[in-house]
């Protein structure tokens, strides 16, 4: 099997599966006991919190260890809400846990501006400008593209709301970035940013937010008070620690180098094969994450028949329904007819050149098969 679905999830580690069975079978202590086994549970949360820290440029913060992105984005952007006229300002190509939670915002009365995007899949940061002032509370912007791999200039982004909007808070959904390419919070300003274990080869149902300052954000949730009161409920021990054997695992920029020589192998085979310019790439910088539009053809129809091959590919967000690729591809300006057309290819750093290119001729000869049934 060929898996080019990396941005949807990742093989967990061995060796954070080990640490996660140590942690589930042998110190299975709950951190918030009393006893000194737990207590050491409790220090060793703490020690990923700064690892997380180290990763992310943070001097200070907090991190507060969650259910994953998804529970991440919704306390960074429900938990900062607050009462009174204030507006919120998101990008249209948001994962469903952030564009969902706008939508929300929306139906509760508050002003929620959504940003479209420009043709390379990034914010369009005029419009941005356009819509900031002293009454936004929050910009929440994704990192990394899941859909496209385009990667939102984050210091544009930081300096506009310096201008324009100096209390607005930013939340940055971080989940196709973390431990994938170089993010600095500290020099960025970023209030909020989350990250999910099972994007970089941890287990999945566990993520994390860092938080600026706690004082800026309300719990969603009620209970006993964990976290800093900020995410009631028994830590998953085992998760967190599986997580930092999958962060001290990485390394970010040797990766980054390796898949980006596998992203431009692969584009390379698939040019070269398509004699009559059927093939488009929507032009993004992250390497990992390539949307690629097939002339004629469904992308979902393919995807299922390179299944057979054993060649899995994405049609955009597999935690969703196909509607939130439709809604980023369209802001980015695809037609309706040639969105139906896109799959998505993601890459891993454990991945050869010669795997992607055979993948690539195999994506190919299945095109062709299907075009000449339907053209
Ligand atoms: N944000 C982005 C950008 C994602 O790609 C995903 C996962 N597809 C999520 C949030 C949700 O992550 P989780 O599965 O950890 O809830």
């Amino acid at each position: 099997m060929i898996y080019l679905d990396n941005a949807a999830t990742t093989k967990m580690f061995e060796s954070s599966a080990d640490v996660y069975r140590e942690y589930a079978c042998c110190n299975f202590f709950n951190p918030s006991a009393g006893y000194s086994k737990a207590r050491e549970v409790f220090h060793q949360l703490n020690k990923v919190r700064n690892k997380i820290k180290d990763v992310l440029g943070a001097k200070g913060g907090d991190v507060i260890f969650t259910g994953g992105a998804t529970e991440s984005n919704n306390l960074a952007i429900m938990g900062s809400k607050r009462n009174g006229k204030w507006e919120y300002v998101f990008s249209m190509g948001e994962h469903p846990s952030v564009y969902n939670c706008a939508k929300e915002l929306s139906e509760q009365g508050h002003i929620v501006h959504f940003i479209s995007l420009n043709k390379n899949g990034e914010i369009d940061y005029n419009e941005l400008e356009s819509k900031l002032n002293e009454k936004t509370r929050l910009i929440s912007v994704m990192h990394v593209s899941n859909e496209t791999g385009a990667i939102n200039d984050l210091a544009k982004i930081n300096k506009l709301r310096k201008k324009l909007s100096p209390s607005a808070l930013l939340h940055v959904d971080g989940v196709q970035a973390f431990c994938k390419i170089k993010c600095n919070v500290d020099s960025l300003s970023i209030d909020f940013y989350t990250i999910s274990a099972h994007k970089f080869h941890g287990p999945k149902g566990v993520g994390a937010l860092y938080v600026r300052n706690v004082d800026k954000l309300k719990n969603i949730i009620y209970g006993g008070g964990q976290e800093k009161g900020y995410r009631s409920g028994t830590e998953n021990v085992a998760g967190i620690m599986a997580m930092q054997d999958a962060i001290n695992n990485i390394d970010i920029d040797k990766n980054f180098e390796h898949v980006t020589i596998l992203n431009e192998s692969f584009k390379k085979s698939l040019k070269a094969l398509d004699k009559n310019n059927q093939i488009s790439f929507i032009d993004t910088k992250s390497p990992y994450i390539l949307s690629v539009g097939f002339s004629g053809v469904n992308g979902e129809t393919l995807m299922r028949s390179l299944e057979d091959k054993e060649v899995l590919v994405g049609i955009g967000s597999a935690c969703s329904t196909k509607k939130s690729g439709n809604r980023i591809l369209e802001s980015i300006g695809l037609k309706k007819e040639e969105i139906k057309t896109h799959i998505r290819v993601s890459f891993d750093f454990e991945q050869t050149v010669e795997e992607v290119d055979e993948a690539a001729k195999i994506i190919y000869q299945t095109y062709q098969d299907i075009w000449e049934k339907v053209k």
